[in-house]
């Protein structure tokens, strides 16, 4: 079979994992290759993304000792989304196929020969998608199905339970080039991109060493980027807000007039500190969501490059 994969894998401060996920890897890719399922070509792309520990060593270690294995350095640690989108953009210029994976080997790397089954079958994008949130906390799997849902009400066309292990072809990578944008939310951008696609189900495991690169804080900003990168309608449901508050506000006023004529004009205090904070609270919300958007477009408008490398180990093929 002469169908290249390359597999690119976004490590930052991994080292307590990656002989393993190498280890795991060069077995799987051993197997695909001697079923003929992917050409001996094939190759694996790890991402360092400025670790602060020994990743990077050990990762030119591992090229050292098997030239399978490949190495981009980024100058910087610029977040998950950008190291994964950097080693899919060098990653085709030699590849047919490219899987994206995690290092921690949360993602069942079984899945990859279905994967690459449905490739073959015909299909450019395979989603992989947890079939259950088991290795999970309550709160998680919680938050986590609520933001899907969140998305979805948006507008934002996701695939429910899939995080960032997925196949893609090469001509759907390169379509994703030229979306530019630079507050980057892949898994909102694949389904955008069109082309035939299929879902595998994966049983996801817990990471293999290490924690989570992934805080509340930094999940929740990008819980906010996945919403204000792809969707316009928090905008939108602020104005149909605010039309709705000054309805009602002229309401409020007949009211007002009423009573006054009426002679029972003795107004609460309390009514009128309850709407100075409701309005205030609201205005400063709206300011704020507008505010998000303007500073995307500020951001968008540098236009800045999203990726730097400082360094990149192939073989010479
Ligand atoms: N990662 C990265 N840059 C970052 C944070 C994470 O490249 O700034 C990588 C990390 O090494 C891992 C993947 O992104 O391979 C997913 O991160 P993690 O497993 O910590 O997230 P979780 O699975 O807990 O959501
Ligand atoms: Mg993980």
């Amino acid at each position: 079979m002469d169908k290249i994969l390359y597999m690119v894998v976004p490590c930052y401060n991994e080292e307590q994992v990656l002989e393993e996920t190498t280890r795991r890897l060069s077995e799987k890719y051993d197997a695909l290759m001697k079923a003929d399922k992917i050409s001996p070509k094939s190759r694996i792309i790890y991402v360092n993304d400025g670790s602060k520990d020994n990743t990077w060593k050990i990762i030119e270690d591992i090229h050292k000792n098997n030239k399978m294995f490949r190495g981009i350095c980024l100058s910087r640690n610029r977040g998950h989304q950008n190291a994964v989108l950097c080693g899919l953009m060098y990653a085709k210029e030699d590849a047919d196929m490219v899987i994206c994976m995690d290092a921690d080997l949360q993602d069942d790397i079984d899945a990859i020969d279905e994967m690459v089954d449905r490739y073959h079958e015909g299909f450019d994008i395979v989603y992989g998608v947890r079939n259950s949130r088991k290795t999970d906390t309550f709160f998680k799997r919680f938050t986590a199905q609520a933001y899907y849902k969140l998305l979805l009400f948006m507008g934002v066309d996701i695939v429910y339970n899939h995080a960032d292990f997925r196949l893609m072809s090469k001509r759907v990578l390169n379509e994703m080039e030229n979306y530019k944008e630079v507050n980057l939310f892949l898994r909102g951008i694949v389904p955008m991109i069109g082309f035939p696609s299929t879902n595998v189900y994966y049983e996801r495991h817990e990471r293999f060493a290490g924690e989570s690169k992934y805080p509340l804080k930094k999940m929740l900003h990008f819980a906010f980027d996945g919403i204000t990168s792809l969707s316009v309608k928090p905008i939108r449901l602020i104005t149909t807000l605010g039309s709705v508050i000054f309805l009602f506000s002229i309401v409020m006023l007949l009211y007002s007039i009423i009573v006054h004529l009426t002679g029972r004009s003795m107004i609460g205090w309390s009514s009128i500190m309850v709407s100075v904070w409701a309005l205030g609270g609201l205005q400063i919300l709206a300011i704020g969501v507008i505010g998000e958007y303007i500073g995307k477009i500020y951001m968008e408008t540098k236009s800045r490059p999203r990726f730097i490398v400082q360094e990149y180990l192939k073989d010479e093929d």
